[in-house]
């Protein structure tokens, strides 16, 4: 019946959880107990099943993550078999549900997903409005506020703040206005329209009719509830996770979702996973006297058949430069001599700001790396620009687009002019472009303004014919759009040098690129394209490009996935615990994100910190972590700098040299 080839590598109970796929389950496992593979198998499993492809759902946090159990499903299974499955993120699979019936909310089908800038944009015109230039509320401390009153459920009149809530009102209106939602909306919004519809509830039921969740551990309410009214009546939920790696709580993250599970699903069978097959006993030994510190857990025997491994390596540095210039050194070392893929590399690091200095490093030395988290593609200008026009011509109430792209490149249309329109559309509650639809505006205006405003409507409506059509080249389309607009012409007159346009216009050639790509794999058209670009640039969740390199990884983003080779970098007190932690009491959870880290290594681990860091101009002194107190010294191997770098070169350090002189010497 079963030719599932990947139940053979399991243990019994991984077999026994892949195999019960009728009612609940829940697997609550420590780190590297193969949890996602279980989940993987269980779905190739129900594929030789004959369960069809299209019922069954995974869901995870990342993109990252989601890409990964996708490919792990595809090679257990036969060509196009896992096809229609649905492996996702959270937010991607709300995206779906809202496509399908965010009308009952009020909202046009055609909504416009805002990332964070988009969100800042629109905030800064709302405080700019509301408070006059002089007011000093930052807007993105304005969006962090309202984005965790947002999911913590709180309504506005609860916010201490009564500028920040007057904020928060107009900004929910204001999106609703424009027809656009962002990223918490995607969860808030989709829970409710299940919700609220039994029927829309049903329909989904009956799609998905198997369910599974990674990460479980790192759910919020709202995910929960979401959870609840997609899984039907049958009852065929699968949830995994770890409470020794949640570290969303600040997002609001809930660990009793586990407890609560039992409750919500009841009599789930239980599965407890012991033998790690990631990491070698050290790591293990040394990741669990860390964690032990922690109250309130589930305690957990882990243990390994990767035998007892190399200590792992405690490094002090003089300051951050020397951190980076050694960890490449390390590296470059670990790849000609050990035959280390640098795929198999990882730096991990606390903050999104740490990775500078690292990253200068590498390309000086000329390793190439992976930047996951940082500055995205699709945040740069001219990308920005093309995807403004696109996203307009799909949902003309999107004012924040409009407003990028009235003016780029000039069409004649003043500021002026385009300021009357935006405090026309504001007193009379309709979007920008029906303000320059209204007859009552047009009046207000020279025949000259008129003229340039009815070309540019003739223009989106020209364009939005052709996106609106499921069939369309949009890829085609995009290039005409901009040959049209002379947008070539427009980056030449608007960058400093010719170095700059060369890089803004290949920046929009890849772009088109991975169009037509999007065209080939996908579908669901221009629309698809959109949400998966504004999916791709959720803030702790943007994916590498796919290249061979060192993944340079915020501990966040690690969760799930492993390395041969690790560095965890810049461990000391302020950052990881991170600063913020004492006065907000989520010590406990730091020591969990530097769980995280310690248990992603399969082989070699080392951490680092540094005696003395620059800020702003100063060079600091800094202390060592505070958690290196709690770990087992026995696993440890503890060293300075100064030490290493006086140190005798190895035997095979020097072999490797006198083997590249001899190279170079017989040219
Ligand atoms: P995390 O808590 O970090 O998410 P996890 O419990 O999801 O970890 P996996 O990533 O599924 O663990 O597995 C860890 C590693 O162990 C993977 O390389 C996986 O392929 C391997 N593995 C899992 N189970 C087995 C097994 N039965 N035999 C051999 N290798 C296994
Ligand atoms: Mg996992």
């Amino acid at each position: 019946m079963t030719a599932n080839k990947g139940l053979l590598g399991l243990n019994e109970p991984q077999r026994a959880a892949a195999e019960h796929i009728h009612g609940p389950v829940l697997i609550l496992a420590g780190a590297g107990t193969g949890k996602t593979r279980v989940v993987t198998t269980r779905i190739a499993g129900m594929l030789y099943n004959d369960i069809p492809a299209s019922q069954i759902l995974a869901v995870t946090f990342t993109n990252k993550a989601a890409n990964e159990m996708r490919e792990r499903v595809g090679t257990m299974v036969e060509e196009g078999m896992a096809k229609d499955t649905t492996i996702c993120t959270f937010h991607s699979l709300c995206v779906r549900v809202l496509r399908s019936c965010i009308e009952r909310l009020g909202y046009k089908k055609t909504f416009t997903i805002y990332t964070q800038s988009d969100q800042i944009g629109l905030l800064k015109r709302i405080i700019v409005r509301k408070l006059g230039k002089d007011e000093s509320l930052d807007p993105k401390m304005a969006n962090m506020m309202i984005s965790q009153a947002k999911n913590s459920g709180q309504p506005v009149s609860d916010q201490e703040d009564a500028l920040i809530a007057e904020v928060y009102r107009t900004y929910q209106k204001e999106l609703k206005a424009l027809n656009a939602v962002d990223f918490d909306d995607l969860m808030i919004l989709a829970v409710r329209a299940l919700e609220e519809n039994p029927d829309v509830r049903k329909e989904w039921q009956r799609k998905f009719r198997f369910i599974m969740v990674d990460e479980f551990q790192d759910t919020n309410h709202l995910q929960m509830s979401l959870l609840r009214n997609l899984v039907g009546p049958e009852q065929n939920v699968c949830v995994v996770g770890d409470d020794d790696q949640s570290i969303y709580g600040w997002r609001g993250a809930d660990i009793t979702n586990i407890l609560d599970f039992e409750r919500f699903f009841p009599n789930p069978k239980v599965i407890k996973l012991e033998e790690n097959y990631r990491s070698t006993n050290r790591i293990l030994r040394l990741a669990n006297s860390l964690i032990r510190h922690n109250i309130d857990r589930r305690e957990k025997t882990l243990w390994s058949s990767r035998g007892e491994g190399e200590k792992i390596r405690l490094v002090s540095m003089p300051d951050a430069e020397t951190e980076a210039e050694w960890i490449v050194a390390e590296i470059l070392e670990c790849h000609r001599i050990d035959r280390r893929k640098y795929d198999d590399i990882a730096i991990q690091f606390r903050m999104n700001s740490q990775s500078r200095l690292l990253e200068e490093a590498l390309r000086e030395a000329e390793v190439p790396y992976k930047l996951i988290g940082g500055q995205s593609f699709y945040e740069r200008r001219e990308i920005k620009d093309v995807l403004a026009y696109l996203n307009l011509f799909l949902n003309h109430d999107d004012d924040v687009s409009l407003l990028r792209v009235i003016g780029t490149p000039s069409r004649g249309i003043g500021q002026g002019t385009i300021a009357l329109a935006t405090q026309f559309s504001i007193d009379h509650q309709i979007s920008i472009f029906e303000t320059l639809n209204d007859f009552e505006f047009l009046a207000t205006l020279t025949k000259r303004a008129q003229n340039a405003i009815e070309a540019f409507c003739d223009f989106l409506h020209r364009y939005s014919d052709s996106a609106h059509t499921d069939s369309a080249n949009y890829a085609t389309m995009t290039e005409e759009l901009l040959k049209e607009i002379e947008y070539s012409d427009f980056l030449k007159k608007n960058c400093k040098t010719p170095e700059e346009v060369d890089m803004r216009r290949r920046n929009v050639a890849e772009l088109i690129e991975g169009m037509h790509h999007h065209i080939e794999k996908s579908k669901r058209g221009l629309r698809g394209f959109l949400d998966s670009v504004s999916l791709a640039q959720d803030k702790e969740d943007k994916d590498d490009d796919g290249g061979e390199g060192v993944s340079l990884i915020t501990m966040h983003a690690a969760k799930g996935l492993e390395f041969a080779v690790s560095f965890i970098v810049g461990v000391e007190d302020g950052i990881l615990p991170h600063s913020r932690s004492i006065e907000e009491g989520t010590r406990d959870e730091e020591r969990r994100l530097f769980y995280v880290g310690i248990t992603r290594a399969m082989e070699d681990l080392t951490i680092t910190w540094c005696h003395s860091r620059r800020r702003y101009g100063d060079n600091l002194p800094c202390q060592a972590s505070s958690f290196f107190r709690e770990l087992n010294k026995e696993e440890i191997d503890e060293s300075d700098h100064e030490e290493l770098a006086s140190a005798p070169v190895e035997e095979a350090v020097a072999e490797d040299y006198f083997e590249q002189m001899k190279q170079m010497l017989s040219g």
